[in-house]
């Protein structure tokens, strides 16, 4: 892994080491065996995880709310629990365990559609305000102790051994102490804060966001018959959004999809492309990028809501519901890890003893025009625990979309099913180490995987 890369002119002015000494003379608010910076999909499932098994569990979130890119980014659909084929005709699953018991939490709630063709696999979309009460429940029944509006902005650190995080919010600053800390901030913002090694995708050109969008008011019907039943636009799509370029819109990606709601008259739109005027990859890690992205998204969500109402069947009285709370994040961090999940394990679909996580999901890189879809057909590869573990410091893991991992195979591994299952994986091992005494590092990962199991996981 090379050393920090970055796109963005301004990133450097910012300082990013928050390290912290054990006497520092901050309030302690807690004192807890697991604290979770992030309630994202791998932070759910680590929090509820780890508590369940019998840990003090304290989740930290930014927002008032769960989620992260799949709620307040909207992405919207659970991707990469199905296998990818030519030939079948249904969706066979290959993960299961949180994953499985948060999309069926969702579907109790009617939060979850039934699977959309995407391509030669499936997704099923979800509610994302259904998502949000899903998790506040499952992690208050098991205990969690949730801090929402509050960001961690520093770590505290004796030497090499993470022993808890400083939190800043409109209160004020507090200590938090803990035994594990699981970052799953989806920025690997606990590790590099603490001085630790990441990457930012290719030689730093990282995979662009995109603003989605809810379109209401819709004739479903008649435009799913004009539409199809795929998700991935058709050729006539991508042919309409290039003329229509051609005439002057700002439709810059014309390959976009569209999913089935839960809700009677409503589509859900991945479509926009944010650079910086320029034609700059934006990296979002910096404020200044991202602030970018979020006006340039909300033009450009009106940009494609003019050519939908004007173009497509059904869409005529349509009109844009919401956008995400923030424009959606593919990428920025990954973290250094004791082993990097490589391009090549991707694409040969690489079966290993110390996976916690199937991914069927293609590559699906989005940068330039059209997003780039490598398909696995029929068959998964696995994640390595390794790859949750950074290459240095104890009493840390991640969970989530900031796991060691090349540019190519984060773009497969980033999904939400995965995520829900490296959070699995995390909550475990933090349990198991508490147990035990063996560092995150040293765990059994055989006995992680083995409980995982009992909970419903597929793994080989
Ligand atoms: C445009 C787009 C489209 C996508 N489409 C799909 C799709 O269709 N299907 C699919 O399955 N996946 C999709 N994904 C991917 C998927 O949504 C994400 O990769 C996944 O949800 C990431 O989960 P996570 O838990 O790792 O991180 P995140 O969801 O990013 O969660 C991290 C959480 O940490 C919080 N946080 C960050 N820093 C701090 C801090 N310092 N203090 C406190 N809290 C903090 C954030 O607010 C956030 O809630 C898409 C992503 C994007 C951006």
């Amino acid at each position: 892994m090379s050393l920090p890369q970055h796109t963005s002119p301004h990133l450097a002015t910012w300082q990013l080491e928050q390290r912290f000494a054990p006497d520092h003379g901050l309030p302690v608010l807690a004192d807890v065996d697991v604290l979770v910076a992030g309630a994202g999909a791998a932070g759910v499932a680590a929090a509820v995880t780890a508590a369940e098994s019998g840990c003090s569990v304290v989740v930290v979130e930014r927002y008032g709310f769960a989620g992260g890119a799949a709620v307040a980014g909207m992405s919207g659909t659970i991707c990469g629990m199905y296998l990818a084929s030519r030939d079948a005709d249904r969706p066979t699953a290959v993960v299961g365990g949180f994953t499985r018991r948060f999309a069926d939490e969702l579907a109790r709630r009617g939060g979850l559609t039934p699977p959309q063709r995407y391509g030669l696999t499936w997704t099923s979309a979800h509610d994302p305000l259904m998502w949000r009460e899903s998790a506040d429940d499952l992690m208050t029944a098991a205990g969690v102790r949730i801090l929402y509006h509050c960001a961690v902005v520093g770590v505290i650190l004796d030497g090499d051994r993470y022993l808890g995080v400083v939190v800043d919010s409109n209160a004020g600053r507090v200590a938090i102490h803990a035994r594990c800390t699981v970052d799953a901030s989806g920025d690997g913002s606990v590790v590099a804060r603490a001085g630790g090694r990441y990457a930012f995708g290719a030689e730093g050109r990282i995979q662009n966001p995109t603003m989605f969008f809810r379109l209401g008011n819709v004739d479903t019907e008649r435009f799913w018959a004009a539409y199809g039943e795929d998700t991935i636009c058709p050729p006539e799509v991508t042919a309409a959004i290039a003329s229509a370029r051609e005439q002057g819109a700002d439709l810059p990606r014309e390959k976009i999809w569209v999913f089935r709601t839960t809700r009677p008259g409503e589509l859900l739109v991945n479509a926009t492309r944010l650079t910086a005027a320029d034609g700059r990859v934006l990296n979002v890690i910096d404020p200044e990028d991202f602030t970018i992205a979020e006006v340039a998204g909300r033009r450009q969500v009106r940009e494609y809501e003019r050519f939908l109402v004007a173009t497509l069947p059904g869409c005529a009285e349509a009109f844009v519901v919401d956008t995400g709370v923030e424009a959606g994040i593919r990428q920025t961090r990954s973290i250094a890890a004791r082993e990097t999940l490589r391009n090549d394990d991707v694409v040969s679909c690489r079966k290993r003893d110390d996976g916690i996580a199937r991914s069927p999901w293609p590559i699906e890189l989005h940068d330039g025009t059209r997003p780039r879809l490598h398909w696995l057909l029929d068959d998964w590869y696995d994640v390595p625990y390794a790859s949750l573990v950074p290459e240095r410091g104890e009493g840390i893991i991640v969970a989530g979309r900031c796991l060691g991992a090349e540019h190519e195979a984060l773009a497969s591994a980033r999904v939400t099913a995965q995520c829900f299952e490296y959070g699995h994986a995390a909550g475990h091992a933090a349990a198991i180490s508490l147990r035990t005494g063996a560092d995150l590092a040293d765990v059994d990962v055989d006995e992680i995987r083995a409980r995982m199991t009992e909970r419903g996981s597929l793994l080989a």
